[in-house]
């Protein structure tokens, strides 16, 4: 049996619906792919490479713009069969730096580039590069502009710093396959008005992201910083791995023990070795979306 979840940031979401088309999209293509044998891999990469290519969210096109007025990304995949993972950060002009993640994965002895190295080793694949003006979207100039003004460093689309009602725009995928291998991915432009080389939780293995077979795969969203100190993705791996509980409980225990410890913003979705899909929040809302195996996709 094969499961699928989707995520687009986490957050007080205002215009919801106009998320619906695009997420119940991407998870009808990503269910044809896993109902044809693709691996959970080629789904979470494919599912997250279209969240990227969606100026909707901030990942890939349309990402959020740092102190300098450019975009700079971050991105990790994780494969649950052998514990393989690849990561970037901080590239720059790479269309879907998901791709350049699993090219990492695949193609280097590394697990993690950064920036211009990063975006030299994409030179040396097929990645994909696009000029600025094909990832800088008008409502990201207003934000940088807006976040100048009070010279804070926001988290996402409108809200000002210090709001519990942002919005992280940060996109992610997981998938268990018909052979039930697991996967995770997780894609990012940051935060606003960023500075001094920062990079948060998204592509970082065990915060962010994380996939183990014999447990879970996880996509994390919200206040890096906070799923960086918890480490919250691998977290809930052993929250299963120790406790035995299925996915909705590792998800709520996780997210319980993010609150807990550092008072956390976000979200995570979860899917279980046996397919079980769970989720859970510390925002008001999350954009997200699963199909299983014979039911159609479902956002929510
Ligand atoms: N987690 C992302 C970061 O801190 C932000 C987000 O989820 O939108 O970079």
């Amino acid at each position: 049996m094969y499961s699928l979840m989707i995520h687009g940031g986490a957050g007080a979401i205002h215009e919801k619906q106009d998320y619906k088309d695009s997420i119940e999209g991407i998870l009808a293509h990503g269910a044809k792919l896993l109902e044809s044998g693709e691996s959970a891999l080629t789904a979470v990469e494919a599912c997250v490479s279209m969240l990227e290519d969606d100026p909707l969210y901030n990942a890939g096109k349309g990402s959020v713009l740092n102190a300098d007025g450019k975009v700079e990304m971050d991105a990790a995949i994780m494969n649950g069969a052998h514990l393989e993972a690849g990561a970037i950060a901080g590239v720059t002009n790479i269309k879907n730096p998901i791709q350049l993640a699993r090219k990492v994965m695949e193609e280097s002895k590394h697990v993690f580039l950064i920036g211009e190295g990063a975006n030299q080793f994409a030179k040396s694949t097929e990645a994909k590069i696009q000029d600025d003006e094909y990832f800088i979207i008008p409502k990201r100039v207003e934000q940088l502009e807006k976040a100048r003004k009070n010279s804070s460093m926001t988290l996402d689309h409108d809200a000002p710093e210090g709001n519990t009602n942002e919005k992280f725009g940060t996109v992610g995928a997981v998938a268990r396959d018909l052979d039930g291998n697991l996967a995770a991915a997780t894609s990012t432009g940051g935060l606003v008005n960023k500075k001094f080389g920062r990079v948060g939780d998204s592509p970082i293995v065990g915060s962010g992201v994380y996939a183990d077979n014999e447990t879970c795969a996880v996509s994390a969203t919200g206040f890096g910083e906070h799923f960086l100190r918890t480490a919250l993705a691998k977290e809930i791996s052993s929250i299963i791995a120790y406790q035995k509980v299925a996915a909705p409980e590792a998800a709520q225990l996780g997210i319980d023990y993010l609150v807990r410890k550092v008072e956390g913003l976000g979200g995570v979705i979860v899917i279980d070795a046996d397919g079980n899909c769970g989720d859970a929040i510390s925002t008001p809302d999350m954009i997200r979306g699963s199909v299983r195996e014979g039911s159609d996709p479902q956002f929510r």
